[in-house]
């Protein structure tokens, strides 16, 4: 039995815009009363509470960075005294001080709601099986794929990741039907039912990847071995709640996201100005109910576009694309911006080349900078083609990005796998 009971009440744009202005118009209130630190930007910003009179105000509001997260380290941006507070996360910061985030109770049930409302729009059935292969912990966020799980009223079967032993046993003694977790490890766990032969065995039906978007090679390899109904991509980050900040629909045209806990916008990393429509930029979020640490115009440094017109599946919920990289990905080679996601792009485009690769950059004696592409064969084709494959990555590299690489072809499985995020780009130069 599938259910309805997490979608928003709102159903047209002009419904949708109210709801916003009501929230950001609390949101503002909320943070300036609640936060000195919020106070004091948007004080110098020349704005007060009652200034918020138009969703188009929302231009005039200060940035809010990683780095106002950071200064304020333990309890940044805290907006409610401290007997509201019932939790925290933080986020694993590879930079500096970690961010840690503060919720209330409203804030962990709304997140349960938004969580329930993905395993609602990757249509789940009550009777399914969700094997939630994602760490717990203060970090990461297996407890909001439990929660949201529960809520929703799915079987959540709280395996944590790694051990695949366990995963495999788990998969055929419990039946899972839905399996959630990063795509490196979806790839790895597909490979090792594959490799145990236990396919007949098991009942996946479709899989959840969080925290590290997955290549069209990775899914089309995982589908190959798995034969799996559908793979949905799950954005979130701790500063927005965690993960479940929205979900592709199964007609996967992008990923609709949850206009009514949320306003996203698109801006320019470098000029901060909003992107042309449909143009891809750094996604900014600026919660509507978040009572612990509202944002507001938080840069989060993911790129990602709006995009334009309705999904065939009719929901309201706008849609952003699949994340495009992080702005601090961005490779600069020869005066050129690369984001890994175009060579990505590339190499799953390109027929007898499996899903794993490199990206190294060496600055070599004569002071230039050189690109070296790493790419694995697929585990069917022999040897002999390695030549003529390189020649023709090369070739798409050139005639795409614009640059010259030299693309090394590497035996299947010859690339470390991880079962977390895999390091796919390693920078020699200075
Ligand atoms: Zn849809």
């Amino acid at each position: 039995m599938r259910t309805n009971r997490f979608m928003p009440e709102f159903k047209t744009a002009g419904e949708l815009h109210d709801l916003q202005l009501k929230g950001l118009q609390w949101t503002v209130s909320h943070a300036y009363n609640g936060s000195p630190l919020y106070r004091k930007k948007l004080s110098d910003a020349g704005v007060a509470p009652g200034d918020i009179k138009s969703l188009d105000d929302l231009r005039r509001l200060p940035f809010t960075t990683g780095d106002d997260l950071q200064e304020g380290y333990p309890f940044p941006l805290l907006s409610v005294p401290f007997d509201r507070v019932v939790r925290i996360h933080a986020s694993s910061g590879t930079t500096g001080k970690r961010k840690v985030l503060c919720y209330t109770q409203k804030d962990i049930d709304d997140w349960a709601h938004i969580f329930a409302r993905c395993y609602e729009m990757a249509e789940l059935t009550l009777e399914d099986r969700v094997q939630i292969a994602v760490g717990y912990g203060v970090w990461t966020a297996g407890v909001g794929f439990q929660l949201g799980c529960e809520k929703y009223g799915a079987m959540a079967v709280p395996a944590g990741p790694g051990n695949m032993d366990m995963q495999c046993q788990f998969l055929v003694d419990f039946q899972s039907t839905v399996v959630c977790c990063t795509a490196s490890m979806g790839l790895l766990l597909a490979e090792e039912v594959n490799r145990r032969g236990l396919r007949d065995q098991i009942n996946v039906k479709k899989m959840i990847f969080g925290s590290e978007r997955s290549s069209e090679a990775m899914r089309a390899r995982i589908r190959e071995l798995l034969g799996i109904e559908h793979m949905f991509d799950i954005p979130g980050m701790t500063e927005l709640y965690g993960p479940g900040t929205g979900l592709d629909c199964v007609h996967h045209t992008g990923i609709h996201y949850w206009a009514d806990y949320y306003i996203l916008e698109t801006v320019d990393p470098e000029t901060l100005e909003p992107t042309p429509e449909g143009g891809i930029g750094e996604m900014v979020v600026t919660t509507l109910r978040k009572e612990g640490v509202p944002l507001i115009r938080y840069r989060t440094r993911d790129l990602t576009r709006i995009l334009p017109g309705e999904c065939p599946c009719g929901s309201p919920l706008p849609r952003h694309d699949r994340l495009l990289g992080r702005t601090d990905d961005m490779i600069i080679f020869r005066g050129v911006n690369i984001y890994p996601r175009m060579i990505d792009k590339i190499l799953s485009g390109t027929e007898g080349i499996s899903c794993e690769y490199q990206i190294v950059l060496d600055r070599r004696s004569d002071g230039r900078d050189y690109m070296t592409v790493k790419a694995e064969r697929d585990q069917n084709v022999d040897g002999s083609q390695n030549e003529a494959l390189s020649r023709k990555i090369a070739e798409q590299i050139k005639h795409s990005i614009l640059v010259s690489a030299d693309v090394e072809v590497v035996n299947y499985g010859s690339l470390p796998r991880s079962e977390r995020k895999s390091k796919r780009v390693f920078d020699n130069r200075d």
